[in-house]
């Protein structure tokens, strides 16, 4: 084992010393207790699902970093997780899987990511690295794949431990309120327009228009496409239309001419047959979600014949997040977000449910503004 670099001197502050290792001995900046939330029974949002708590602040566990939250995005997927729409894996665990923040401590044997340095973390939080899958690159298959709050504790916290290894790491300048809904909005997104095969200048259709949405949208708009946005609610209608979407009409409305590709992402079962429906021959429809509702049955000659392929988008590999956070970096998205105190989280997954979200929602844990 590799002992853990100590602090270099030139880091720009905050620099916060390694709680761990050969300088554990330094004065602790790191607190011993943080505010979290914590899934306590999972069911409909109304009856209050998550519950804020003090918990001790957790330490790196091999091969990990602690990080301290800058800002947590709120996904549709934390939704699912407090609703139990997804099974809880453990009990009482903190959701969270969009999150830019700072490391503080690293464990010993953890040396790429030095203190200081500014990360983000996202839903997969590791792989087996042996398996069929990771061995051919598809590790977002991987069956013993684990994931940031579900299988950890995750993001809607003060503070979080990620293996160094799943830690993408991320640009000083840019506000972490931005950053974040690209961890997994913007990830997710990017592999969905993958997944849909959409040709060089082709027609994209995009049924719900939230986070992730309106990420891929500018995507697929800046890749040349022509982007038809469905979606039920008027405001994201409108934001749709105020990207350089050329269309945007109601959830199960037809787009005004056929589409060479399509993502679903309300996680709306019903809306499978809408949108290969509205597929020119040979079209693809990827579903986004991790959680969809029934699909209402099928008619081939309608939906499927001609060619036409539907296909699920299971989580992302690292190579995917990198891929993506490079060009989100080169190309910056306009990222729509709507910033909400770490106390009001029932209040921002509330809202989510509600569709009175236009964009993504945001915590921002009260040490961020320092
Ligand atoms: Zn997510
Ligand atoms: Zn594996």
């Amino acid at each position: 084992m590799t002992p853990a670099e100590p602090p270099s001197p030139s880091q720009e502050p905050p620099v916060i010393p390694a709680g761990s290792g050969p300088s554990a001995h330094r004065p602790p900046v790191i607190p011993s207790e943080m505010d979290a939330w914590v899934v306590t029974h999972p069911g409909p949002i109304s009856s209050r699902p998550l519950r804020p708590v003090r918990v001790p602040v957790p330490s790196p566990g091999p091969g990990e970093v602690l990080v301290r939250v800058e800002a947590c995005a709120v996904c549709r997927t934390d939704l699912h997780l407090a609703e139990g729409d997804l099974r809880p894996r453990r009990p009482r665990t903190t959701p969270g899987h969009e999150v830019v923040g700072r490391v503080v401590s690293a464990a010993p044997d953890a040396v790429r990511l030095t203190p200081g340095t500014r990360v983000g973390v996202a839903w997969l939080r590791s792989t087996c690295g042996r398996c069929r899958y990771c061995l051919r690159g598809a590790e977002n298959l991987c069956p013993g794949s684990t994931y940031t709050g579900w299988d950890a504790d995750g993001g809607y916290a003060e503070y979080l431990t990620v293996p160094e290894d799943f830690a993408y790491p991320l640009p000083g300048d840019v506000p972490a309120e931005k950053l974040a809904p690209l961890l997994c909005a913007g990830i997710i997104g990017y592999r969905a327009l993958l997944r849909s095969d959409l040709p060089p200048g082709g027609r994209l259709g995009i049924y719900g228009f939230g986070a992730s949405a309106h990420l891929t949208a500018q995507l697929a708009l800046a890749q040349g496409a022509t982007v038809h946005v469905l979606t039920r609610s008027a405001k994201a209608r409108e934001l749709a239309v105020a990207l350089g979407a050329a269309s945007a009409g109601g959830a199960a409305d037809a787009p005004p001419e056929p589409l060479d590709s399509a993502i679903l992402f309300a996680p709306a079962g019903e809306l499978v047959p809408v949108a290969l429906a509205a597929l020119e021959r040979g079209g693809t429809l990827a579903v986004a979600g991790i959680h969809l509702s029934d699909i209402p049955p099928l008619t081939y000659q309608r939906h499927l014949f001609q060619e036409r392929t539907l296909r699920s988008v299971t989580a992302n590999t690292r190579a995917d997040g990198r891929a993506y956070l490079e060009l989100a970096t080169l190309h910056p998205p306009r990222v729509t977000t709507v910033p909400y105190r770490l106390a009001e989280a029932d209040r921002a997954l509330a809202d989510l449910a509600g569709d009175r979200v236009e964009g993504a929602a945001v915590l921002m844990p009260s040490h961020s503004a320092l």
